[in-house]
């Protein structure tokens, strides 16, 4: 930790030492990590990444935390904030370069308000633009990789270089990148559309999210991905586990693939009750991915 602390004093970057990542993440659970590092300004960012690649020391890089179900317990490891770096999105015509600390649904809101298609469906996505491109984000029948032309990465040993989305591997809800490096930024390529039919669109999106979707509740979105051909939320419905529940956390009453934590959840309620589905559904037959991801606590 020494080298951590003196790196971070060096770099003018904030560091709190057994930071709790419960409050850091949308479901609320989740224990210490080594170390939270929380750099102010992208400048500084690969200095940092560097640093702590050449300490050897373990690390994950978090965004708004809002895919993640974390242990419980000390983790062994630390964490890059990558939320607040003073990031912005560069607009040039029908163009956009964001930083990965942008939100998504403010990157959204902004084409939308620009007239340009491509992003409408994405509007309520929870997180950063970082996050999204390696989640490659989506939402009816749109999603990152369909509008992204670059990513932006920071490269161990090679500082931020942009690599051509073609050149990158992305698949539902999945992508190569977090093992090529850190998301800096991307750029995107959207359509001029008439800005009265993308708000509506994006209007209809949000309502019919809410309508659908535990929004207001502390929950990591899907846990599940939708197996080809049918959605995991309606296979969850049919074995039993909407609405139920182990200790504080539950399947949710309004979209059987939301976990809920319902107060009090620890990790063994969550992860219990998502391996349960998991051998229901394999007993019926059939394989459920997890779309969440899931941080367990270092070996
Ligand atoms: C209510 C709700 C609804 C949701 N609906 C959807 C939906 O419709 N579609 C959908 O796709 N997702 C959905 N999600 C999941 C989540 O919003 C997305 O996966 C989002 O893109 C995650 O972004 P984040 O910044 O929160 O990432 P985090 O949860 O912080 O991190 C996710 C992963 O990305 C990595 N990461 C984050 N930033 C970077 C970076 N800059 N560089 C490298 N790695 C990074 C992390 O290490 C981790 O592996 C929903 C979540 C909630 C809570």
């Amino acid at each position: 930790m020494v080298e951590v602390r003196g790196l971070c004093q060096r770099l003018g970057v904030a560091l709190s030492e057994g930071e709790p990542l419960a409050p850091l993440t949308s479901l609320r659970i989740g224990g210490e990590a080594l170390f939270c590092a929380r750099p102010p300004a992208w400048g500084v960012v690969p200095a940092l990444l560097e640093g702590l690649w050449s300490f050897g020391v373990a690390f994950r890089v978090l965004g708004a935390g809002s895919n993640l179900l974390v242990e419980e317990g000390p983790l062994g490891f630390g964490v890059v904030q990558l939320r607040r770096c003073g990031g912005a999105a560069r607009w040039e015509g029908a163009t956009v370069e964001a930083d990965a600390d942008v939100p998504l649904p403010a990157l959204a809101a902004e084409a939308v308000r620009r007239g340009l298609a491509g992003l409408e469906s994405l509007a309520g996505v929870p997180g950063t633009v970082g996050g999204a491109v390696i989640m490659n984000a989506g939402a009816y029948g749109g999603e990152m990789a369909g509008v992204m032309t670059d990513v932006a990465l920071i490269e161990r040993g090679g500082g931020v270089v942009w690599r051509p989305v073609s050149s990158l591997r992305f698949g539902y809800r999945t992508s190569d990148v977090a093992a090529r490096g850190v998301v800096a930024g991307c750029r995107m390529r959207l359509s001029p559309g008439d800005r009265a039919a993308l708000a509506e669109r994006f209007e209809a999106h949000r309502a019919k999210r809410l309508a659908t979707q535990p929004w207001n509740e502390p929950t990591a979105g899907s846990v599940f991905k939708n197996p080809a051909g049918d959605f995991a939320g309606r296979i969850l419905e049919t074995l039993g586990f909407k609405g139920r529940r182990r200790g504080g956390a539950g399947f949710s009453q309004k979209h059987a693939n939301f976990l809920v934590n319902h107060g009090g959840a620890t990790f063994a309620d969550a992860w219990g009750l998502c391996e349960e589905a998991r051998a229901a559904a394999a007993a019926a037959g059939t394989t459920l991915e997890y779309e969440m991801e899931v941080w367990r606590r270092a070996a």
